[in-house]
């Protein structure tokens, strides 16, 4: 555990500052919330298992040429990251229609889609993360229209990345959410985690849900699914090394 000052502490997570400006450590806690806050409890081991998962999935993508934040692993809960301005915008991309897609539209959870859909909400506790179009983004200062270019190209490649890594091990990725964020710069990265808090994952047989609907929706045991994940990634690395 840090000891100085955290410079943000968020729902799962707090970052410190380090002794190099440029970049910060990422500490994953054991919470886990839902409903904007609404809905929360203490999983003892979440942080651990969200930093191996997510240090797993943003190396991915960076070997794709994806440039991200994560420097390197620093413990079993902390990770070194480079320091950027986040960028207040969710940028969320469905392979099948769940959650709030779902509802508002009134389909079945898991309904295919005859396109991928790549959607933005305003990050603002306060408006409960509305959805919003690419132009209200850019209307309101939160990005450029050159920003959001990069970051639908980025979320584009992190899909084409995942999904693969995921359905080589029996896991459909049905939809994400990725936070960006300024370097020093100006160069725009992908930030924030990577991990089943923040992915849709169904098994391909059995559409059994690794991710945090589990807890959202009282499905099951949520450690169990994040543990399945990551015992399928490191399986699957260990046969490809
Ligand atoms: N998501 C997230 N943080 C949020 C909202 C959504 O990580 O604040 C993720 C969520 O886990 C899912 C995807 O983004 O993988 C789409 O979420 P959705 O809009 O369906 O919202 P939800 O049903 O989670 O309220």
């Amino acid at each position: 555990m840090s000891t100085s000052t955290a410079l943000y502490e968020g729902k799962a997570k707090r970052v410190f500052p380090t002794d190099d400006p440029d970049q910060v450590l990422f500490e994953y806690k054991d919470d886990a919330t839902a409903f904007n806050g609404v809905k929360h409890e203490t999983f003892s081991g979440k942080g651990e298992l969200n930093n191996r998962l997510s240090a797993h999935l943003l190396q991915a993508v960076a070997r794709a040429g994806v440039p991200t934040h994560f420097i390197r692993l620093v413990s079993e809960r902390q990770q070194l990251c480079r320091k950027v301005e986040i960028i207040p915008l969710e940028v969320i991309l469905r392979n099948r229609a769940a959650g709030s897609m779902a509802k508002r539209l009134g389909l079945d959870e898991g309904t295919p889609l005859k396109t991928t859909v790549v959607e933005y909400s305003y990050k603002n506790d306060a408006l409960g993360d509305p959805l919003i179009a690419a132009d209200h983004a850019v209307a309101i200062g939160a990005a450029t229209f050159a920003e959001i270019g990069v970051m639908e190209r980025c979320t584009r490649v992190v899909n084409r990345i995942l999904g693969q890594l995921f359905l080589d091990v029996g896991i459909e990725l049905i939809d994400f959410k990725l936070e960006f964020g300024r370097t020093a710069s100006g160069e725009v990265v992908l930030a924030d985690e990577i991990s089943p808090d923040t992915c849709r994952l169904w098994d391909v047989t059995t559409s059994e849900r690794f991710d945090k609907d589990r807890f959202r929706k009282d499905l099951a045991p949520l450690l169990e699914g994040y543990r399945e994940v990551l015992r399928r990634l490191e399986a699957q690395e260990g046969v490809s090394q």
